[in-house]
């Protein structure tokens, strides 16, 4: 093949969010990279992976955008509620959340399944990345990080634009009885194979819709990370040697026309 790793890495965009010339948002996939099989073009230094590889990996895509390693605020994810506000780039612990109205940071959700779920305040200029699989939808992150927005920077819940990107799909995404216990029989689905499938996406978009935040001003990507095997990189289906996609999303610095 003469393919070379990086010549074609797509970059997943979300249609509302590109609206607005203040943001940047991108995603990588899991096409091209230097990384071995099935790793291809992983973005995260904790799966395994090598090093130098990821480094590479990265350096492509951000070069891509144009964005520099040091201008990143990256979450040490751990599946729990807690919202950490960013000023500077660096290693945020312990978190799922960030949220920012500083110019040129960039915050980070890395993901293979999970919910990457954006959130930008056209009002107050300030945003949110968010990192939510079952655990976190349960303890309901996503309204947490709208609380916190109210607090530091005023934002008005209606005001803001949401993204839910692409993740585990309710096509795919099986869960135990233990799981789907805590979730209302609004958001599981009985398949005909006497499977529990649990609709995180919709959860999600209900706990805007709380915030009436209007239906407008929301997009959910229909895309799965588990079927979609050639796009997407997925822990359920991958298991331990899953590569991870990198999302991000920063408030451009300067004046805006
Ligand atoms: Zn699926």
């Amino acid at each position: 093949m003469n393919r070379t790793p990086f010549s074609d890495i797509p970059i997943i965009h979300s249609e509302l969010l590109s609206r607005y010339p203040e943001i940047r948002f991108a995603m990588s996939s899991r096409i091209g990279g230097v990384s071995s099989e099935p790793y291809g073009m992983n973005l995260s230094f904790h799966v395994g992976d090598h090093q130098e590889n990821v480094r590479r990996n990265r350096e492509f895509f951000l070069g891509k955008l144009n964005i520099k390693v040091d201008q990143l605020a990256n979450p040490q994810q751990v599946h729990g509620d807690t919202v950490r506000r960013v000023r500077k780039p660096g290693i945020y612990e312990s978190c799922d959340a960030l949220i920012s109205n500083t110019h040129e940071v960039y915050l980070v959700v890395s993901i293979a399944d999970c919910l990457p779920i954006f959130l930008f305040d056209p009002e107050t200029k300030s945003i949110a990345a968010v990192h939510a699989g079952w655990r976190g939808s349960e303890l309901r992150i996503l309204s947490k990080v709208i609380e916190a927005m109210k607090n530091e920077f005023g934002t008005k819940a209606q005001n803001l634009i949401a993204y839910i990107g692409p993740a585990a799909g309710v096509c795919c995404y099986e869960v135990g009885q233990e799981v789907a216990r805590l979730f209302s029989k609004k958001y599981l689905n009985q398949t005909t194979m006497n499977k529990i499938h649990l609709d995180l996406k919709l959860m999600n978009k209900d706990l805007l819709r709380e915030f009436d935040i209007p239906e407008s001003h929301i997009e959910v990507s229909e895309e799965c990370t588990i079927c979609n095997s050639i796009m997407f990189h997925s822990y359920r289906r991958d298991g331990q040697r899953s590569g991870r996609m990198m999302a991000l999303i920063g408030l451009r610095a300067g004046e805006i026309k």
